[in-house]
């Protein structure tokens, strides 16, 4: 059985003082709680405060980048490197998010740089993946996912697939308020682990988790999760308010 991964995505929001007061909640919160891995992405510069407040607690929240630089030193102006990730015990990283994709021009060959540094410092990629609008109404998703995957998992070896998760995005439900319904995500999702299965093996893509990510929220969280190849969630807008992430964590 693949264990479910819940996880926030702030993006470019919250100030070190909310990070701060969003955790002390989120630890009360989640004090018990084991039967998904948690899992928060908050901009870099509160991973430190974060990474200091989860020390001090037994709780199994983990604590994940937003992004990478595939190098691990050097002249990048502006670049944070996997073991500077490392540093604040990151246990996962995001690559390849669709806003990065749009708003920075990130390729594919590039995300998959992203992958296989993480995978070297032993950090988990959440690789995103899926299609826009234009490519779901011309019936082109298969060909776009099918693309994403197989370059973004390029030269990944078979038992470094276990460290790795994907994230289903597709881009016409991020932010709007409109998510994939269960059965347009879940045939997505298993379109993924065939694929895997193709450029892998059946074996590897049974344990792969592949989490679901688009205007989720506490209404439609739970018929996601029930599909039986969704193994998670990649929360936007929803995670920001630590109620509202709490809620959807526990009723799940
Ligand atoms: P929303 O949940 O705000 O749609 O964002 C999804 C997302 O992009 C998570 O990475």
């Amino acid at each position: 059985v693949r264990k479910k991964i819940i996880a926030g995505n702030w993006k470019m929001n919250k100030t070190v003082s909310e990070a701060k007061a969003f955790v002390h909640v989120l630890l009360k919160e989640l004090e018990e709680y084991s039967a998904a891995d948690v899992v928060i992405c908050p901009p870099f510069t509160a991973l430190q405060a974060i990474c200091d407040l989860l020390s001090q607690s037994s709780s199994h929240v983990r604590l994940g980048a937003q992004n990478l630089f595939p190098a691990s030193h050097g002249p990048y102006t502006g670049e944070i490197s996997p073991w500077m990730l490392r540093e604040f015990f990151c246990h996962y990283v995001i690559v390849g998010h669709s806003e990065r994709r749009i708003h920075l021009g990130e390729t594919d060959l590039f995300i998959n740089k992203k992958v296989k540094a993480a995978l070297s410092a032993s950090l988990h990629p959440i690789l995103c993946i899926g299609e826009n609008l234009e490519e779901r109404q011309q019936g082109l998703w298969k060909e776009k996912i099918s693309q994403q995957l197989q370059i973004g998992l390029k030269e990944v070896e078979e038992k470094q697939l276990a460290d790795c998760v994907i994230a289903y995005e597709p881009i016409w439900a991020i932010g709007t308020g409109k998510n994939a319904t269960p059965e347009q995500a879940q045939e997505v999702h298993l379109f993924i682990r065939e694929e895997i299965s193709r450029l892998f093996s059946l074996q590897s893509a049974q344990k792969l988790r592949i989490q679901y990510g688009g205007s989720v929220s506490p209404e439609n969280a739970q018929e996601l999760l029930l599909c039986p190849d969704i193994d998670g969630l990649l929360i936007g807008g929803a995670s920001l308010d630590v109620r509202t992430f709490c809620s959807i964590i526990l009723n799940s």
